[in-house]
């Protein structure tokens, strides 16, 4: 039997990779890796499906146990991916979604040389900040301040198989079904900076 292949999303806050990855899980195309943290639910969260909410200590086992495929430290909370599950499920030929920040995303790439990391992109800025004002989970000024600073996580694009742009929704999610099959470019360097001076311009407008 085939392996299953690793997706990787990553992306700035708002930009859509829970609704993506939650359309993919949705139409059967991959099972979604539920990470665990050290966090405390939010509202509206649901424990063993949102997250694996779980104390400082077993966090902390796991590590010792080798249980995690990366784990990070993010504004003082820990995440990371349980290994067991992501490698059966692999192993029986699924393919396997981990929504992770960026530097979980390349110590991933470093263990799996054969994971395919996808970048997911807002249309503009401005649909970025009106997106998570819709989301209503951050104050204006965390708002301001996210978006202001979300040119540096696009920069991090250079190290990413693919990209996305979260425009339409289901546009979006034909576009990831095209990529896993294999359909889409890679990105280079020149796509990469064409991407980053677009924000960039934005920003200064
Ligand atoms: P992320 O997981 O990247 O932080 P979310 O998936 O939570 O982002 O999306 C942020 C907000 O934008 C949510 O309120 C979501 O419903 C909305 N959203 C996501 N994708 C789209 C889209 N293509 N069109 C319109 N709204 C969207
Ligand atoms: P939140 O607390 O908003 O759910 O998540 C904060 C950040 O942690 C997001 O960027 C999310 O993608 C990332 N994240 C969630 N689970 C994991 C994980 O298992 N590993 C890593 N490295 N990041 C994660």
């Amino acid at each position: 039997m085939n392996q299953g292949r690793l997706y990787v999303f990553s992306g700035p806050s708002g930009a859509g990779k829970g609704t993506i990855c939650s359309k993919l899980v949705e139409d059967g195309i991959a099972d979604l890796s539920i990470s665990m943290t050290t966090r405390e639910c939010r509202p509206g969260e649901i424990p063993n499906q949102s997250y694996y909410f779980v104390s400082k200590e077993k966090f902390q086992e796991t590590i010792d146990e080798n249980g995690f495929l990366e784990w990070a430290e993010i504004y003082g909370n820990r995440y990371g991916t349980p290994k067991a599950p992501v490698l059966e499920k692999l192993a029986k030929g699924r393919d396997v979604i981990l929504e992770i920040e960026m530097q979980g995303a390349m110590n991933v790439k470093k263990a799996y040389n054969d994971a395919v990391l996808i970048f997911v992109l807002p249309p503009n800025l401005k649909v970025l900040s009106d997106r998570l004002r819709g989301r209503g989970r951050d104050t204006e000024e965390q708002i301001q301040l996210r978006t202001k600073s979300v040119i540096e996580e696009i920069k991090k694009i250079v190290d990413y198989d693919y990209y996305i742009i979260n425009g339409d929704l289901d546009v979006a999610v034909k576009d990831v079904e095209k990529l896993m099959s294999g359909e889409f470019k890679k990105i280079d360097n020149a796509a990469a900076q064409k991407i980053i001076k677009k924000y960039e311009e934005e920003l200064q407008l």
